[in-house]
């Protein structure tokens, strides 16, 4: 079976004391086991040598990004090499606030997922439509082509998680049903077992965001291809633990 997957995004936010705070609820709280459910948390740069050092070591950390190839003269960025410096074992990449803020190409994003997989890292890659591109329609091509400039670059899926994350419930508290979850969550199955092929289809953790709580987690969860989730907002809450939870 596949492992449930909890990550925690905090985005840009925390400040050493709040960061402090969080961890110590984490470390506090009384969850399944490793074996049960995988918990990665990721805070920015900045705190990432902190919340590594301070949290529990049933518990990872992922940075939020990282640049597309060696590092060098690319003033403001962070390479692969730095994270596997530091022993970071996961990072997030192709996130839509990336995609659609800072304007990262569905090409961009799977040079950096390769890049970052071939450096030995693990990659929590991300892939969702927007609201204009779900009500024309569109939804299942947008994240087809996501994935695809991802599987045309990489050959080993076994580091990667998979992240649907309609930008429509980023954020919003706008969650997704468990029916409109679990139906593009099967259709990105399919799409790798069509694409790729079928160990990886059923192996792959595909994993859901957008406005998950400790109330809708539940319901989500126990949809069959729905393996987990990656937890914005109530991330930086006590309530992650409930989501944490789930997994049982
Ligand atoms: P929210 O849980 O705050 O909606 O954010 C989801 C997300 O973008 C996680 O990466």
């Amino acid at each position: 079976g596949r492992k449930f997957f909890v990550g925690g995004n905090w985005k840009c936010n925390g400040t050493t004391e709040e960061v402090k705070k969080i961890v110590s609820t984490l470390n506090d709280a009384q969850v399944p086991s490793q074996d049960v459910v995988e918990v990665v948390v990721s805070p920015p740069f900045v705190f990432l040598p902190l919340v590594k050092n301070s949290l529990r070591p049933d518990f990872h950390v992922a940075a939020q990004n990282a640049w597309v190839k060696k590092g060098g003269a690319f003033t403001g960025e962070v390479s692969v090499e730095m994270l596997v410096n530091l022993d970071i074992p996961w990072v997030i990449l192709g996130h839509s606030e990336r995609r659609l803020i800072l304007g990262e190409s569905n090409e961009f994003v799977g040079d950096k997922v390769a890049y970052a997989l071939a450096q030995g890292l693990k990659v929590i890659a991300c892939v969702g439509e927007t609201l204009e591109q779900r009500e024309s329609g569109s939804t299942m091509d947008v994240v087809a082509a996501q994935t695809k400039a991802i599987a045309e670059r990489i050959s080993n899926w076994s580091d990667v998680v998979l992240a649907y994350e309609p930008v429509w419930a980023i954020g919003t508290g706008k969650v997704a049903t468990p029916a409109q979850a679990q139906e593009v969550h099967l259709e990105l199955r399919k799409w790798l077992q069509a694409n790729v092929n079928a160990e990886v289809a059923a192996t792959t953790r595909i994993i859901y965001g957008g406005s998950v709580n400790g109330a809708n987690c539940k319901e989500l969860a126990a949809q069959p291809d729905v393996d987990g989730f990656l937890v914005g907002g109530a991330s930086l809450k006590p309530e992650f633990i409930d989501i944490i939870k789930a997994a049982e």
